[in-house]
C-alpha cells in the first residue's frame, strides 16, 4: 500500500481542542496527576428521568426513520419554539440531526458564501468552513462590549464588500464567554442583516442554559433570514445521544432540501430510539422545569463566585449569564507573567496545568490573538447528578453560598481556588 494521499484542504487539521484537552486530562489522571477538567464542555447534569424513561420505553424502535426527522418530534420541536418565543412554523421547518454540529457542517456546506464569526467563536466553525473551502471572515469585538458583536462592525464589513454573501454564525449564550445578547442588540444586527441579505445561522444551543430563564432569538427579530440551530446536548445533559435540529424558515426552503439531499446519501436519520425519547424532552413534564430550574441556579451561583473570586487578582472578566463557561484576561498580570516567561496564552495554560493540574483552553483555539492572555474555563467538573439531588427542596431564587458550592462542586471549587493561588503567588 502507498502512503495515503490526504485531500490538500484537510491536511494539517488536528482534532477539535477540545476533546484533545480532554483527552490530554485523562492521560495526565492515568499518570496518577490529580488534574481538573475545566477543558470540555459537557453539561454536568443527568438525562432528567422522564426522558431517560422514554429511551428506555422505545429501545425497541428499530426502523430506519425520515431523513428529516420523526415528524411528532419534529412537530414537538416547532410548537415548543412556538409557544416559548412565538417563532412561526411547524414541521416542515425543522430538521433534525446527529447533533448540531454535524447540522451546523451541512449548512456551511449548502450554502454559497462565506462564513463570518466574531471574535471570539466556537472552536468548530472555523475548521468547518476549512472542510469544506469556504473563506472565513472574522470580525472583531471587545471585552467592553462583553465581546459581542457590534452591528456598526458588521455593517462597516458588509459595506466594503456589498456584494458578497455572508452566512454569519451568532452564538448565544455563548461559547468561549457565557454572555449573551438581549432583544436590543438582536434587533440592531437584524436590521444590519437584513440591510444586506445576510444569512443568520443562530446558534442557540445553550438557549435554555440561560441562566435568569429568559433567552431571546433572533428569529424574533429577523425570521425570514435567521435559522436556529440547537439540540439536547446542553440543556438535557445528553451529549452523547447526539441529538440536534435546525429550525429553517420557509423562506431558506431550498437550504432545508439541500440538507436533506446530503442527509439521505450520509448519515440517513438520527437513532430511532432516540428520537423517540426526545419528544419527552419537549413535552410539559414539570420535574423538567424543576431540573432547568435548579440546574440555571447552580450554574449562576458558580460562574459569579468564579468570575468574582478571579476578579479580585486582577483577571478581567465578567459574570456569566448563560451556559457554563468564562472567558477571563490575564492581561492585567501581564509583566508577572513576563518575569515568568509567560507571554502568550498557550503558554500561559500549559504552565497553569503543569503547576496546579487545572486544564483549560487558551483564547487561540476561538480566534484570539496568542499575545493576548485570554483563556476559556468551563466550569462544570462536578457530579450534576448530585449537585441537583442535593439543592432539591432548599428554596428556589436564593443565590447558593460558597459553602454549599464547595459540597456540591467540589472539584470546579478546589480548581477555581488553585487558579486564584497561582494568580496570587506571581506578584
Ligand atoms: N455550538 C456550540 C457553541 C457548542 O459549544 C457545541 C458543543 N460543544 C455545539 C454547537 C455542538 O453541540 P452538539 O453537536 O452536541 O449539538
Amino acid at each position: 500500500m502507498k502512503t495515503a494521499i490526504i485531500n490538500p484542504k484537510i491536511q494539517g487539521l488536528q482534532p477539535s481542542a477540545t476533546l484533545a484537552i480532554n483527552e490530554r486530562s485523562h492521560r495526565l489522571i492515568s499518570q496518577g496527576k490529580d488534574i481538573f477538567k475545566l477543558g470540555l464542555g459537557q453539561s454536568p447534569f443527568p438525562v432528567p428521568m422522564p426522558v431517560q424513561d422514554a429511551l428506555r420505553r422505545h429501545a425497541g424502535e428499530k426502523d430506519y426513520l425520515a431523513v428529516q426527522g420523526l415528524a411528532s418530534l419534529r412537530t414537538d420541536i416547532a410548537a415548543w419554539h412556538h409557544e416559548r418565543h412565538g417563532i412561526a412554523g411547524d414541521l416542515t421547518n425543522i430538521m433534525i440531526g446527529p447533533g448540531s454540529k454535524e447540522l451546523l457542517f451541512l449548512l456551511q456546506l449548502v450554502h454559497d458564501s462565506i462564513l463570518t464569526i466574531p471574535a471570539p467563536s466556537w472552536v468548530s466553525y472555523e475548521p468547518q468552513a476549512q472542510i469544506i473551502g469556504k473563506r472565513v471572515e472574522w470580525l472583531e469585538t471587545s471585552p467592553d462590549s462583553g465581546w459581542r458583536l457590534d452591528p456598526e462592525v458588521l455593517e462597516n464589513a458588509c459595506a466594503k464588500d456589498p456584494n458578497t454573501r455572508r452566512f454569519l454564525i451568532l452564538n448565544y449564550p455563548n461559547n468561549p464567554t457565557g454572555l449573551t445578547y438581549d432583544s436590543t442588540q438582536l434587533q440592531a444586527l437584524a436590521t444590519v442583516a437584513r440591510k444586506y441579505g445576510i444569512l443568520v445561522v443562530s446558534d442557540e444551543i445553550y438557549g435554555e442554559v440561560n441562566h435568569r430563564g429568559n433567552h431571546v432569538s433572533m428569529a424574533q427579530f429577523y425570521p425570514e433570514g435567521t435559522i436556529i440551530t440547537s439540540g439536547l446536548s446542553k440543556w438535557c445533559g445528553a451529549g452523547g445521544w447526539r441529538l440536534g435540529y435546525c429550525h429553517i424558515p420557509s423562506s431558506l426552503e431550498s437550504i432545508r432540501a439541500a440538507m436533506c439531499a446530503i442527509a439521505s446519501e450520509t448519515f440517513t436519520s438520527v437513532s430511532a430510539p432516540i428520537q423517540h425519547a426526545a419528544r419527552a424532552a419537549f413535552g410539559h413534564d414539570p420535574s423538567i422545569e424543576i431540573y432547568l430550574t435548579n440546574s440555571r441556579r447552580i450554574l449562576s451561583s458558580l460562574g459569579g463566585w468564579l468570575a468574582h473570586t478571579l476578579r479580585a487578582e486582577n483577571v478581567r472578566l465578567d459574570d456569566p449569564e448563560g451556559g457554563f463557561y468564562v472567558l477571563p484576561d490575564f492581561g492585567g498580570l501581564s509583566e508577572a507573567l513576563a518575569h515568568r516567561g509567560i507571554t502568550t496564552s498557550p503558554d500561559l495554560v500549559e504552565t497553569i496545568l503543569l503547576e496546579t493540574g487545572v486544564a483549560f483552553l487558551p483564547g487561540t483555539c476561538f480566534g484570539r490573538p496568542a499575545s493576548e492572555l485570554t483563556a476559556r474555563i468551563s466550569y462544570v467538573d462536578f457530579d450534576g447528578d448530585s449537585a441537583l439531588k442535593s439543592i432539591e427542596g432548599t428554596p428556589a431564587n436564593t443565590e447558593i453560598g460558597i459553602d454549599f458550592l464547595s459540597q456540591i462542586c467540589g472539584p470546579t471549587v478546589e480548581a477555581i481556588n488553585r487558579l486564584r493561588d497561582w494568580c496570587q503567588k506571581l506578584s
